[in-house]
């Protein structure tokens, strides 16, 4: 079984939340948590608008900062999308995509996230690639189906190298945002599957496997130990620094 070397992620995602003055505040409570975050990493990713004044913030902290989106080609008429090179001029270091939010609401598919995936690998930047069932299909028993086929299709097109800066974050979609969070059972025998699939696709690296979910400080503890499990990928709990601050404690004493 390969292994990853990763230090373990606590990623908050801010979706479209907090303007920049909110953002500033909340990041300042974050200084904290660098300091003392030895075996962890935390990283965070504002909107957009709020993505300098958040650095300006953290500029002398171990956190990066990321965004929520990027688009596939370097300039044209796309209205509303960002480019690798708008983020590369932010200093931004990585980029999530995927997000289940950008599927359902969105339409984004396979194909698109895959190139979005692809242009923020080659540049450089640490990619998040979300990947996760619907409630309906994992009732219909598709699991491992629509995990397998979003990761093949996802990262057919990734060199070797730019497997050293991916990410994996499993988000079961009826997990996000709604207090149910999966399984210790559900989150293991998923983050299983994910890392089989991916030990044919690497070399030696094994991308570092997150959970995303409704994680709160009353379940991550359980959730962190969880063998396969490497850390998370948070939204509401990330908004609330006391709650941010207790997923930082945990995950560091893991
Ligand atoms: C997310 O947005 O990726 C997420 C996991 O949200 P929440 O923690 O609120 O479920």
């Amino acid at each position: 079984m390969k292994m990853t070397s990763w230090p373990k992620i606590l990623c908050g995602n801010w979706k479209m939340n907090l303007i920049a003055s909110e953002a500033i505040e909340l990041s300042k409570g974050l200084i904290p948590l660098s300091e003392k975050a030895k075996k962890s990493m935390i990283w965070v990713a504002p909107t957009f608008t709020s993505i300098s004044a958040v650095q300006n913030v953290l500029k002398d902290t171990t956190i990066k900062v990321g965004a929520q989106n990027i688009h596939w080609e370097s300039t044209g008429a796309f209205t509303g999308e960002i480019s690798h090179q708008m983020l590369r001029e932010l200093c931004v270091e990585f980029v999530i995509v995927g997000h289940s939010e950008r599927r359902q609401i969105f339409g984004e598919t396979n194909e698109m996230i895959s190139k979005r995936l692809k242009k923020a690998l080659e540049n450089n930047f640490y990619g998040i690639l979300c990947i996760g069932e619907t409630e309906i299909e994992r009732r219909e028993g598709a699991t491992e189906d629509i995990i397998e086929s979003q990761l093949e299709s996802c990262l057919y097109n990734l060199d070797m190298n730019e497997y050293q800066s991916l990410v994996i974050a499993y988000e079961p979609v009826w997990a996000i945002g709604t207090g149910n969070v999966a399984s210790l059972d559900q989150i293991e025998s998923a983050h299983k599957f994910i890392r089989k699939k991916l030990e044919k696709l690497t070399k030696d690296a094994l991308p570092p496997i997150i959970y995303g979910g409704s994680v709160t400080p009353d379940n991550f503890e359980s959730i962190i130990s969880t063998p396969e499990v490497h850390g998370a990928l948070v939204g509401g709990a990330s908004l609330d620094i006391q709650k941010f601050t207790e997923l930082s404690q945990i995950i560091e004493s893991n």
